[in-house]
């Protein structure tokens, strides 16, 4: 079936093929289906209008109503420009043209009234507008009462007229053609429930508004349709995979139920408890478990995970914990290994490092079911790797690994899919993770273990080093540990090796050998180098860990009581967190110092006084979320997940929620949407399920 959103945007008056193809180009926009929904970024409000006393430079557009009042050819050659000057009852202001200067000399007159149009800038003291739009008063009274469109373009299209005003203009056109073409794609249910915009009123009145309410509503249906189908296809994939694939039943859990009256070397938080209730009762449905566990650092995801194996060993399954590094493969097996010992549970490591006689005898008895609980890396996928019932696959920080990778661990067990517990210490705002992980149940851990002293932190600048130092040495003499870090960033490894060199050398000279022991890490070590000097600072041996980015990912060093972060301004909220995390872990009260130079901007300042401000992962993941956008967020970009169009998750949470909650009323109501009054639902979903056709959004 083809429609009228198929038709290549060459037809349109306008538009020839040379046009076309910079657009094609430009844009990636090939259809009318395409160009129709190239909304604008924001519209002028032409029914304003400003006195010249009141512009000023931070203004992005003024207009003014006068008289022109003196008209001049100044300069030639490059600096010939017209000059004229623009009077209305507050002062004057002058306008200037470099271009076209034959032209607008020839048709704009002095002491007649006109309407003008433009971005304010300072000039000696005084506005001015370089190539204002400037009408006669009369013909711009006529076209007022409107809200004109700004459209993206680029210097490529402004050669060939299609500047924001050039796209206008061919807009104007496609939206009279198209519009009786526009068919509502949401219930009427839906519509009146929320009052919405009907798609054929939005779609025009997204272009050509004539009020800023009418803007706003066209505004918003489109971001809830957008929102809404993105929650539908998530929520329809979750669903059907529960239908299609059976996990194995928990049910009876005596080794849980030994380790809890016997063993439980803490009380559990109720935040713990709830979460294991949680995966319980996921668990024994007799499906597939698809979860996210999500929980601060240091909110004890272990002993949660721990006690998720026992119920699978419970029921003679094989576990596996996959983690992103071997450094903390080796952190999740000796704290795993601390509550498997108590019970005479043996686990074992499998990374790309361990030896083949030993691989060997792994794999051997992983496929024969000897081997009840694994921990390693990315090497569990391996195709060599095969278990004899794999019940349950806990991955830990899941941004490191694709979906695919998940899939490929969770389908070892060719009999009942593998329960998948995916834990993830970086904390994404609940209604981010709706859209990210839509097709994964939501698990949160959102408290500490009680006595937790909260970590001090404090923004400190280069001119206050010494104190700083003098502090640090303070903390050594009490006992405790201290780490150092450094930025790494991929593209200049090599300088930022340097820094952490040179920072090496000032630290030898501020804290001097014999008295003061230093471990270095750092990305290019083998993981043989890595690991020894990670170990003589996890054995007390060095009392300072001097190290880039790599210790973001794991290390559990109780008597660290100090985190320095060399250069904050360059890390992100979300690993300033983390980093901050890795103190704050034993009974002592931790500090963490952000470092900077005194040069630093606004936008810095303030995102290391919501570090000083709030320990509170959530809240620093929203402000993350404020600062960077969505986008940013562990690579979305390229996954597609976040293929939006119009709306903006990091300030649509409101619509993404009652969108996801009409979703969800709806599917409730009609799993399979073969309702009749559902019927315009399931068409658009089928339409959208076929990716390439990028117009079917509209039709
Ligand atoms: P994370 O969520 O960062 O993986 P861990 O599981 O490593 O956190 O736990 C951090 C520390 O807190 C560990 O030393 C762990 O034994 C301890 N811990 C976990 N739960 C509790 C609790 N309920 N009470 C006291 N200490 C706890
Ligand atoms: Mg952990």
């Amino acid at each position: 079936m083809t429609s009228i959103f198929d038709t290549k945007i060459d037809f349109l008056k306008g538009i020839g093929p040379q046009k076309a193809a910079v657009i094609n180009k430009e844009l990636s926009i090939f259809t009318y289906g395409d160009l129709i929904q190239h909304y604008p970024f924001r519209h002028e409000d032409r029914t304003v209008f400003h006195t010249i006393a009141e512009a000023h430079e931070d203004m992005s557009f003024v207009q003014f109503k006068g008289v022109l009042v003196s008209l001049q050819i100044q300069g030639d050659g490059q600096k010939k420009r017209l000059t004229a000057q623009f009077r209305d009852k507050t002062g004057v202001a002058e306008l200037v043209w470099f271009r076209a200067i034959n032209w607008i000399s020839a048709n704009i007159k002095i002491g007649v009234e006109y309407v003008v149009f433009g971005k304010p800038t300072y000039f000696r003291d005084s506005i001015s507008i370089v190539h204002p739009e400037i009408e006669p008063l009369t013909t711009a009274l006529e076209k007022s009462g409107k809200l004109r469109p700004v459209y993206h373009s680029s210097e490529k299209m402004k050669n060939f007229g299609l500047d924001s005003k050039g796209i206008s203009s061919i807009m104007a056109q496609l939206v009279e053609l198209a519009k009786p073409h526009i068919k509502e794609n949401l219930t009427e249910q839906i519509i009146s429930d929320f009052k919405l915009e009907s798609k054929k009123n939005a779609i025009s009145q997204i272009h050509f508004p004539t009020s800023q309410v009418e803007l706003n509503n066209a505004i918003y249906r489109l971001k809830f349709e957008e929102l809404f189908y993105a929650q539908l296809k998530f929520l329809r994939l979750r669903s059907g995979r529960k239908l299609q694939n059976s996990g194995i039943v928990v049910q009876h859990i005596p080794l849980v139920n030994e380790f809890y009256k016997s063993h439980l070397p803490f009380e559990l938080t109720n935040a713990q408890k709830k979460v294991i209730r949680e995966i319980y009762l996921d668990m024994g449905t007799g499906k597939q478990m698809n979860r996210l566990l999500q929980g601060d650092v240091g909110s004890g995801k272990t002993i949660v995970a721990f006690i998720c194996m026992l119920m699978l060993l419970d029921q003679n399954a094989q576990v596996c914990l996959m983690a992103p590094t071997e450094i903390l493969a080796d952190q999740h097996l000796n704290g795993l290994k601390v509550f498997a010992d108590k019970l005479n549970i043996s686990i074992v490591k499998l990374t790309g490092s361990t030896k083949a006689k030993a691989r060997k005898e792994i794999l051997e008895n992983l496929a024969n079911g000897e081997i009840k609980i694994i921990v390693g890396t990315h090497a569990l996928i391996e195709d060599k790797v095969i278990f004899k019932n794999l019940g349950l696959c806990v991955i830990d920080e899941q941004h490191k690994f694709g979906v695919a990778q998940r899939a490929k661990l969770w389908a070892k067990n060719t009999n009942v899919a593998s329960h998948v517990l995916v834990m993830t210490a970086t904390p994404i705002p609940r209604t981010l993770a709706m859209a990210f992980y839509g097709d994964l149940d939501v698990s949160v851990i959102d408290e500490l273990p009680a006595g937790r002293k909260p970590i001090k932190t404090v923004h400190r600048f280069e001119n206050q080093r010494l104190a700083v130092i003098g502090f640090m040495k303070e903390e050594i003499k009490l006992g405790r540990q201290i780490y150092i870090v450094y930025p790494l960033i991929e593209e200049s490894e090599k300088m930022d090796l340097q820094d952490l060199y040179n920072g090496y050398d000032a630290i030898l000279k501020d804290f001097p050998q014999p008295e003061f022991q230093v471990s270095v890490v750092h990305g290019r070590l083998s993981p043989a180098d890595k690991d020894f000097e990670m170990q003589r600072f996890i054995k007390g041996e060095t009392q300072i860990m001097l190290a880039t980015t790599v210790i973001e990912v794991g290390v559990n060093v109780p008597n660290a009581s100090v985190m320095l972060i060399e250069n904050a301004e360059r890390f992100g909220l979300a690993q300033l967190h983390q980093l901050r995390g890795r103190v704050g872990r034993g009974a002592e009260q931790s500090y963490c110092i952000l470092m900077t130079s005194n040069k630093i901007s606004q936008d810095s300042r303030e995102k290391l006084a919501t570090m000083v401000r709030t320990n509170n992962g959530f809240e620093i993941a929203e402000a993350d979320l404020k600062l960077r956008g969505p986008g940013d967020l562990m690579g979305t970009q390229q996954s597609g997940v976040l293929d939006l169009l119009i709306a903006d998750l990091s300030t649509d949470h409101e619509i993404l929620k009652l969108a996801r909650e009409t979703a969800q009323a709806l599917l409730l109501d009609d799993s399979n949407l073969t309702k009749p009054q559902n019927q315009n639902i399931y068409n658009h979903l089928q339409a959208i399920s076929v990716k390439t056709i990028n117009w079917s959004r509209i039709s």
